[in-house]
């Protein structure tokens, strides 16, 4: 790989590690190597592992230009549990703010790393959660764009909420209130615009971000021009710099070994997935799965599981093993299983998403808002339940439901943070869940529904042809790096 006249660009991907944050940059890696240029992406020992096969695929077969470069975070000095290095695997809230400064500690090793690269990287793109970048880009002298993980619709009303200082104007966190000058009427309140990053001790760790992102280059954005096109429009006059929306990236995923690697080793084998849902009827089974961190408590668990056997749909239920409780399968054991094991399909663990969503059985996905979901939900043409949980989850449902009108709310309206013991133990009724699931499945509305996101998914498809709007922001935002970069050398 070492060749000091490599006329390639060089992208250092630095992301959060987090799922949901790292399963996209992997994807934007794969991305930026296949249009010709070489990329390093930051990981860690413990999330390198869990993407093992994809790197030796990346290495083996399509051999593209990638460096996975592994830097230990050394938890002791991070004040986190030995070996924890993704949000995943915190064993509760007390870790977060850690969680948040360990990857700081990468600066020295990263440092060391790019200047021994010959050529040196050309332009960093480096997670909006990971301030700490800005003093190694600005060290290396290279540009430094910044990855923001949710939607612009999300972006927009967080930049419009700040400016109106609406943090100013209500104290009470559940008073409700219109985002400003949004075309539509979005109604939220400041606990589900932005949970935990109101509180007093995540300020400073959020003043950091802010600046770090005043101060980038650029910003890439996981959506594409089709989607949301008045937010995007605005959010780039808002904020007066690049933005180039290069999404949705789950769609560099095209064959089925990527679908079925993506973000860690799938707890079961996906052709017995393929198989199962080869025998359900095409639109009929419902996909319940929420992503890489909310965690439901085991009373929730097992309303869920009354709901989805109360709505008499075939399903694919996904439960984390951290979930499984001895009283969930306790209760699994006792009757569930069994009276709904020829139309329903449980994983626990790491489910293989995209190898279901993709598939023509899965008619509707009760998700929780997570920005990657709902994209890959767009992509594969399938309307979604939502129930929203933290960070931008709930303005993502207003996405999805109000403006787009693809989803059907479950009808949340408390957010719970993924480890919070503190909440209602049972969130959403099994009433609820039937009564939802019935919406998005039956009538003229169902249909309707359906119609809107399979436009969708066309619209997301011809984005990354050739000339299709994020295939042509991927070349300006690569033909920037060259012109702005280092040279390198
Ligand atoms: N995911 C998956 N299998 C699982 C859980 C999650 O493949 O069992 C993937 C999912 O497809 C998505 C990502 O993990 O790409 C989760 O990101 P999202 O933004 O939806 O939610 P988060 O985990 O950040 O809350």
């Amino acid at each position: 790989m070492e060749n000091l006249h490599d006329p390639r660009p060089h992208f250092v991907l630095v992301p959060l590690v987090a799922q949901g944050h790292m399963i996209p940059l992997l994807d934007l890696a794969r991305l930026l190597a296949e249009r010709g240029a070489r990329v390093s992406f930051i990981t860690t020992p413990v999330n390198a592992d869990r993407i093992r096969n994809i790197i030796d695929r990346v290495m083996e077969e399509s051999r593209l230009p990638i460096q996975f470069v592994e830097l230990p975070i050394p938890s002791a000095e991070a004040g986190l549990p030995d070996g924890c290095e993704n949000f995943d695997l915190l064993p509760s809230e007390d870790y977060v703010a850690a969680m948040f400064a360990a990857p700081k500690l990468l600066r020295g090793p990263l440092e060391l790393y790019l200047q021994a690269q010959k050529p040196g990287p050309t332009c960093m793109i480096a997670d909006f959660c990971n301030p700490w970048t800005m003093e190694v880009a600005s060290k290396l002298g290279i540009p430094r764009v910044i990855f923001h993980g949710p939607s612009c619709f999300y972006l927009l009303s967080a930049y419009n909420i700040a400016l109106h200082k609406i943090y100013e104007h209500i104290t009470d966190e559940f008073e409700p209130f219109l985002v400003p000058d949004l075309p539509h009427q979005v109604e939220i309140n400041l606990a589900q615009a932005f949970g935990w990053a109101l509180r007093p001790e995540s300020q400073k760790f959020n003043n950091e971000m802010l600046e770090a992102a005043s101060t980038a280059d650029g910003i890439v954005i996981n959506s594409f021009d089709d989607l949301e096109p008045w937010f995007i429009e605005s959010y780039k006059k808002a904020k007066g710099k690049n933005v180039w929306t290069i999404g949705p990236l789950c769609l560099y995923n095209k064959d089925f070994g990527n679908k079925a690697m993506r973000g860690n080793k799938a707890s079961i084998d996906e052709d017995v997935v393929m198989k199962w849902l080869d025998s359900m009827e095409p639109g009929s089974v419902i996909y319940v799965g929420f992503g890489s961190l909310a965690r439901a408590r085991p009373l929730q668990l097992i309303e869920i599981g009354c709901g989805l056997e109360a709505s008499n749909r075939p399903f694919v239920w996904v439960i984390k093993e951290v979930e499984m409780s001895p009283e969930v399968e306790k209760w699994m054991s006792e009757g569930f299983e069994e009276r709904t094991s020829s139309r329903g399909l449980i994983i626990r663990g790491w489910a293989p998403q995209m190898v279901i969503l993709s598939h023509s059985a899965i008619g509707g996905f009760l998700t929780h808002c997570g920005w990657n979901s709902a994209l890959e939900a767009i992509a594969a043409g399938v309307p979604l339940i939502t129930w929203p949980q933290f960070a931008d989850q709930f303005l993502n449902e207003k996405l999805l439901v109000d403006v787009l009108g693809i989803g059907v709310p479950v009808g949340v309206k408390v957010p719970v943070t993924h480890l919070s013991e503190d909440s209602d133990p049972v969130m959403v009724r099994r009433d609820d869940i039937v009564n939802a699931v019935s919406r998005l499945m039956d009538g003229e509305e169902g249909e309707q529904r359906k119609m809107k996101v399979m436009e969708l998914q066309q619209k997301a498809a011809k984005a990354m042809e050739e000339g299709g709007s994020t295939y042509e922001n991927m070349a300006n935002l690569i033909r920037y790096c060259r012109e702005h970069g280092s040279k390198g050398i």
